[in-house]
């Protein structure tokens, strides 16, 4: 059934010349698998939803009831399961969390093990449980990660319990800058556009005004994003693009043209980003990509991908 909806909506991701690209679901519940969708599998499942307006933790069974939900929906694919991503940017009481004047710079994704470690520890022995009940493999990586020595950290720990697809988000520029010690410890990295952004620029990624500084065409991003490609590259491992620059389709291409392997997105941006990779080769998808990485701001960058990749 999963194969019919793949192939009945336009098949897997490649550029003109056949280089494949996976496109990958951005999901938050099993829920979001139920209406048709187009993809690969999914690229992050975000798990806040099951934490959210609770006075206390999910236990161990709840937690595995909702991973098995989603691994069961998707028998053959790739899922990539994103763990916790709270703090006190996403407060959540049971966690308890001291205030803090500033907490995007704070307790916030894989620091929040730091002070509360079992929280990290049930989830992953619950998807690990999920896992072995519906014998799909998921990947999991954890959020925030800035350092060689978190991305360590994190693989053991899910490396003791038989996690054998280990990764990180990267959406600090230390992590990006540090790709490839990350790689190091880690199989894979996926790029998180939307923090990456808001820590590149110092710019708060809700904040109306500043839209400009958070543009994903950004040349500085666009160079972290380089950073991490090539670091992907030089170990054989995969680097994708989950924020959502990946849904841009144009951008896309760019992405493509870095060295990026797969790109994850919301269900209604798929169509047009498989249509856009089909239009182009890979070689045009580079030229786009050292023509964007060239630019002094957003809109040059735009424009020169654009008359790159034609
Ligand atoms: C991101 O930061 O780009 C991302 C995909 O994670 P979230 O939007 O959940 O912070
Ligand atoms: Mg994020």
């Amino acid at each position: 059934r999963e194969r019919d909806r793949l192939r009945a909506s336009g098949g897997p991701g490649r550029t003109a010349d056949g280089h494949p690209v996976k496109l990958l679901l951005n999901i938050g519940s099993a829920a979001d698998l139920e209406s048709g969708f187009s993809a690969e599998g999914v690229g992050l499942f975000r798990t806040e939803f099951l934490f959210l307006d609770r006075r206390e933790a999910p236990g161990l069974d709840e937690q595995i009831a909702a991973y098995e939900a989603v691994f069961r929906a998707l028998p053959g694919g790739r899922v990539i399961v994103r763990t916790l991503d709270a703090g006190t940017d996403k407060p959540l009481p049971f966690l308890n969390l001291p205030e803090e004047i500033n907490p995007a710079l704070g307790i916030r994704g894989l620091r929040v093990d730091r002070l509360r470690p079992g929280v990290l520890d049930t989830q992953l022995d619950a998807i690990v449980a999920a896992a072995r009940s519906t014998g799909v493999r998921p990947w999991v990586m954890a959020p925030m990660v800035t350092t060689a020595a978190e991305a360590a950290a994190f693989a053991r720990k899910a490396g003791a319990r038989g996690i054998t697809d280990v990764g990180a988000m990267v959406e600090v520029p230390a992590a990006a800058l540090q790709a490839s010690r990350l790689l190091a410890e880690l199989g894979f990295l996926s790029i998180g556009t939307n923090d990456l952004s808001q820590y590149t620029c110092a710019a708060d990624r809700q904040h109306g005004d500043l839209a400009d500084l958070l543009d994903p065409w950004q040349p500085a991003l666009l160079r972290l994003v380089a950073e991490c490609a090539a670091a992907g590259e030089r170990a054989g491992k995969p680097v994708g693009v989950c924020g959502e620059a990946a849904a841009d389709p144009l951008l896309a291409v760019v992405l493509v043209g870095l060295g990026v392997t797969s790109l994850s997105m919301s269900a209604p941006s798929i169509p047009a980003v498989r249509e856009s990779l089909a239009r182009h080769t890979l070689e045009e998808c580079r030229a786009a990509a050292g023509a964007a990485l060239e630019a002094g701001d957003p809109a040059e960058a735009r424009r020169s991908a654009r008359s790159g990749s034609d």
